[in-house]
């Protein structure tokens, strides 16, 4: 693979995005104004020739383990979660579109009529084309997350770095909403994640990016202009890697 573009340090990102971040300020849904911001901001990296794989997670919409699915079969419920990230996949797929940016929607959970199924070597080829690849139903199965789902799709597109854009601006030693003396870590290894049970990803995820040797780089998309800046390793955020070294 090439070395990545002028000022950035990954040449081919997955960002993952969760459902929360697309709600904006609402409690339920799509706030298309967030998404017309996130898509805006993926522009801007795009455009330089970062390839970028994106995975949307669900939560603003349904998620197999709430309240409401509390009286479902787990399965059902988590399909029920899938079908939910494919319509974040179509409206982020939608906001990018109307500013120019050339997309792929593949989806774990076959569905012609909207989204072309997920085949690795078409989802490569369409990266390589410029084209930033949309990853819909997380792994197609239940008892998963998309936090899986990125975590494997990063593998499988040899990514240089999974990032986690989400509200917060990193991983804090305690919920920094909570507790005013967290403290925000700059850098962590996977080991301490899963051995200090920080909630950053599923234990699965982070495991899987060990074993795959794959940066996880946490930060808050909710920023203007901090996915640039992440992928130029400026502004805040904690990098998750093999062996502790300065960001
Ligand atoms: N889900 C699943 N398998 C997957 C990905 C997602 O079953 O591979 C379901 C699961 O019910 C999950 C929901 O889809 O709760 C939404 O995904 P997630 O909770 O990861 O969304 P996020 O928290 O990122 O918004």
């Amino acid at each position: 693979m090439s070395d990545a573009p002028s000022e950035f340090r990954y040449k081919r990102v997955l960002l993952k995005v969760s459902g929360e971040v697309l709600m904006g300020d609402q409690t339920y849904g799509i706030d298309m104004r967030t998404v017309d911001e996130v898509a805006k901001a993926i522009a801007s990296v795009a455009s330089e020739g970062v390839e970028i794989c994106l995975v949307i997670g669900g939560g603003n919409i349904f998620r197999g383990l709430s309240k409401a699915a509390a009286d479902m079969d787990r399965a059902q419920a988590d399909y029920m979660g899938m079908l939910a990230t494919v319509m974040n996949a179509l409206a982020m797929q939608a906001a990018l579109e109307k500013i120019g940016v050339q997309t792929r929607v593949q989806s774990a959970l076959v569905m012609n009529a909207v989204a072309e199924p997920y085949v690795r070597r078409r989802a490569l080829r369409h990266l390589e084309k410029g084209r930033v690849v949309i990853f819909a139903a997380g792994v197609g199965a239940p008892f998963f997350t998309t936090d899986s789902g990125a975590a494997l799709r990063a593998a499988e597109m040899g990514c240089d770095a999974l990032l986690k854009g989400t509200s917060v601006d990193g991983v804090y030693s305690a919920d920094p909403k909570k507790d005013a003396s967290a403290t925000r870590y700059e850098t962590l290894t996977y080991q301490e994640v899963l051995a200090k049970d920080l909630k950053v990803m599923d234990a699965s995820a982070v495991a899987l990016m060990r074993d795959s040797d794959i940066p996880i780089v946490v930060f808050s998309i909710r920023e203007e202009g901090a996915f640039r800046r992440v992928m130029s390793g400026e502004g805040a955020y904690t990098v998750i890697t093999n062996t502790p070294r300065q960001a």
